[in-house]
């Protein structure tokens, strides 16, 4: 009786090892398998996969993140549970995760009407590809015009424009240095200081507005070189100037160019372009996803450079 006892003791023992193995293995693949993801990080993958066969993303990694959007971050403020500039927190929250209440908001509810009323919005910051979930409602089945929105992020990372924009603006802060001193004989100091910072502001507007037309052409090329129609990435900029109300008129102070003179750069671009046939050298790439992180990140291979 005691041995029969002991037998079985033993084997619920195996049993429940297996069994906490299953568990921890399952939850293991769930939460960072590419085939358990949501269904908008199938379609970057996708997407992405499509554009590095023809084209060279560089050799660092680069993690895509999906977010709430600033819808989320908007209401947030206006609900009082975070302060003005303050409210990122809200933009990033993981969409696909349960959030207790906040201060009495129900976070949940804030993020699926962000959801529906957000639309394309997207930015590449440290590194990283950062889209709205938002963005893949309002593309629908248009993932050819997402391809685009998706080439123009990862331009803005391959080809340094951060670096650039700084070093065009310290240049122009330089000079500024070099003219005080003339102009501190007529103005006094905060009067100086006042135009000076209003003038480098519209500066940083000119220099941002610059490296998003290069963003353009750089994201069209790699979309043409991937095999797109020529004319997908001019359908795309009116997709987005239709759905995200862009101003047709390019203002002072704004990051972006208006829809007209952002068209017009683009279409010369594309008119004169040649799609590159040059051979590409092996490029080899893996993705890795997390759950937990919310991130799904492209992984090139290392290799020799050119
Ligand atoms: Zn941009």
């Amino acid at each position: 009786m005691k041995k029969k006892y002991i037998r079985t003791l033993k084997l619920f023992s195996k049993c429940s090892f297996l069994i906490l193995f299953i568990v921890i293995a399952t939850n293991y693949i769930k939460d960072n398998s590419t085939y358990f993801m949501p269904q908008e990080y199938k379609t970057i993958k996708k997407i992405v996969d499509k554009i590095a066969l023809k084209n060279n993303l560089g050799y660092e990694e680069i993690p895509f993140s999906i977010g709430s959007g600033a819808y989320m971050e908007y209401e947030a403020e206006k609900l009082g549970i975070c302060k003005k500039d303050d409210c990122y927190y809200f933009k990033n929250l993981n969409p696909y995760k349960k959030h207790k209440d906040f201060k009495e908001v129900n976070l949940n509810e804030l993020s699926k009407q962000s959801f529906l009323f957000n639309s394309i919005e997207a930015y590449a910051w440290s590194g990283v590809v950062w889209i709205s979930k938002s963005t893949f409602k309002t593309y629908g089945d248009k993932t050819n015009y997402l391809s685009c929105l998706i080439g123009h992020e990862l331009a803005h990372i391959i080809y340094n424009d951060h670096l650039e924009q700084s070093i065009k603006l310290s240049k122009k802060i330089k000079n500024h240095q070099n003219l005080k001193d003339d102009k501190n004989k007529v103005l006094n100091n905060e009067e100086l200081k006042k135009e000076e910072d209003e003038e480098i502001d519209l500066y940083e507007k000119v220099l941002s507005r610059e490296s998003e037309t290069k963003a353009d052409q750089n994201g069209a090329r790699m979309i043409i070189n991937a095999g797109y129609p020529n004319d997908t990435c001019l359908k795309s900029l009116t997709f987005l100037s239709k759905k995200n109300y862009t101003d047709a008129h390019t203002e002072i102070n704004s990051t972006h160019p208006g829809h007209l003179e952002r068209y017009k750069s683009l279409k010369t671009f594309i008119d004169s372009y040649d799609k590159e046939v040059k051979r590409l050298k092996p490029y080899k790439w893996s993705w890795k996803y997390s759950r937990n992180q919310n991130t799904l990140t492209f992984s090139p291979h290392n290799q020799v450079h050119d």
